[in-house]
């Protein structure tokens, strides 16, 4: 079970985390297998620390030690009211956490660098201090509980900031450390985002990562579930901002969760639950100030087949090139030529789409755009159309069912497409129209697929 910074954002959000892991174990028939529970920093809190650490960086100690005075403040005052018999340890564990902070932060200022390996170490205090936090306040309430530091079981890579998983030694020692405490009837609980190098100095896995990190120990652990704890409820048909009361996916593929997310659909990052999924355990994404609901499952499989979409996101403001080469088209090296222009650029391309004589594609980032026009235009004649959008739906069953997609392209009827593609997947289709007919055409797929 892994609770994100706005489940453990205040003593009111750790209540509802105490009483939704109360109720797990409840309906969990087995009384020796307690859930491990993984919790992000408190919400902001990274966000500070990434703040502390610029400080330090620009000489600026005191302003440093001024900021961690109240991040010291904000975590006293949590531990105090979430705590009872363990208050003292647990205001102390705090204290003496921060305490080390601010040497090593002073350290830093007054060197004025701060190495990725040294933001590591200044960033993990937030997952540290978090689930200090949370124990203390599972045995306060009745549930028991461990405290295990994640850096003495999830051992990584020495790329800091960015490190990953040696997955073979996490298991062993998850294996070790963790699966007594549950089998034991102990809930264990770590911070998530960080881990340890083999030679022990704290690392953490990138922005973000406590989703990876239960993901991690999840698979180490051969888990029934895993459960993301949030503030959504889950995955939803579209997005809410440009369709109205879209609907909650029950159930999708870890590839359609995939699709999704790179059109902007925030909830978790898939990538990061790739080892779950590679050993086909379900991910469960759930909203703590609704737990009664019953949120999104992401499987390897998805839902079985109902002849419907899954979902439909979009992407605003994109510009689409279209590339024309009467002369050069499909001959061969053309297309390297193109998109080794689009590389030297640093720019992304989304979709992409050929005819005969022409290639379009669209890209967001339009930064560089004049330098690659400039580039295409030694071999092409190129042209931009700016304030264009792309609509991706997905569903596995566009694989199974030729009608998803003429129903999709009838929804849309009278509104000009500019390019249709459909990828080898057959998991989504994609459209590109022009912004100003987006929130129409959204509103007309919505309906057709989900009402
Ligand atoms: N606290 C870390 C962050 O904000 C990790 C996480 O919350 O997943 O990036
Ligand atoms: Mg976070």
């Amino acid at each position: 079970m892994k609770f994100g910074g706005t489940s453990v954002a205040d003593p009111e959000a750790i209540d509802r985390l105490i009483a939704i892991v109360r109720q797990q174990i409840a309906s969990t028939p087995d009384a020796r297998s307690a859930p491990v529970v993984v919790v992000s920093a408190l919400a902001g809190v990274t966000d500070a620390l990434v703040a502390v650490a610029q400080l330090a960086e620009e000489g600026e100690a005191d302003r440093a030690a001024s900021a961690l005075r109240s991040l010291v403040d904000r975590h006293v005052a949590v531990a105090t009211a979430v705590t009872t018999e363990s208050r003292t340890r647990a205001v102390d564990d705090v204290r003496r956490e921060f305490d080390e902070l601010v040497g090593l932060v002073h350290a830093l200022a007054v060197l004025r660098e701060v190495s990725p390996r040294s933001r590591d170490a200044v960033l993990a205090s937030g997952e540290v201090v978090s689930s200090r936090i949370v124990a203390a306040a599972f045995n306060d309430h009745g549930i028991r509980a461990a405290w295990v530091d994640a850096r003495s079981v999830l051992v990584t890579d020495a790329e800091h900031t960015v490190a990953a998983p040696d997955m073979d030694e996490t298991r062993a020692r998850a294996i070790a450390t963790l699966a007594p405490l549950g089998a034991d009837g102990t809930v264990a609980v770590l911070g998530g985002f960080i881990g340890a190098t083999s030679a022990g100095i704290t690392s953490t896995l990138g922005r973000g990562g406590s989703d990876y990190s239960a993901a991690i120990f999840g698979a180490a652990l051969d888990a029934d579930e895993i459960q993301i704890w949030t503030d959504v409820d889950g995955m939803l048909t579209a997005d809410p901002r440009i369709v109205p009361q879209p609907r909650l996916v029950p159930r999708l593929s870890f590839a359609e969760a995939s699709e999704l997310a790179y059109f902007g659909a925030k909830v978790l990052h898939p990538s990061t639950i790739l080892p779950a999924v590679a050993k086909n355990i379900p991910v469960r994404i759930l909203n703590s100030r609704r737990p009664q609901n019953a949120g999104t499952m992401i499987t390897s499989n998805g839902a079985p087949a109902s002849g419907q979409l899954t979902a439909i996101a979009c992407k605003r403001d994109v510009t689409v090139i279209d590339i024309t080469s009467t002369r050069m088209l499909m001959a061969h090296g053309f297309l390297r030529r193109l998109f080794e222009v689009f590389e030297r650029f640093k720019t992304a391309v989304d979709v992409v789409t050929t005819s005969e004589v022409s290639v379009s594609v669209t890209v967001d980032d339009t930064r560089r755009l004049d330098a690659i026009l400039d580039n295409l235009h030694h071999f092409a004649e190129a042209a931009c159309e700016r304030e264009m959008a792309i609509i991706c739906a997905v569903g596995e069953n566009l694989r199974s069912d030729p009608m998803l997609f003429g129903r999709a392209v009838t929804a849309l009827n009278r509104i000009p497409l500019r390019l249709v593609s459909q990828a080898a997947s057959r998991r989504n289709i994609t459209f590109v129209l022009r912004d100003a007919d987006l929130p129409h055409a959204m509103m007309r797929l919505h309906e057709t697929f989900f009402r």
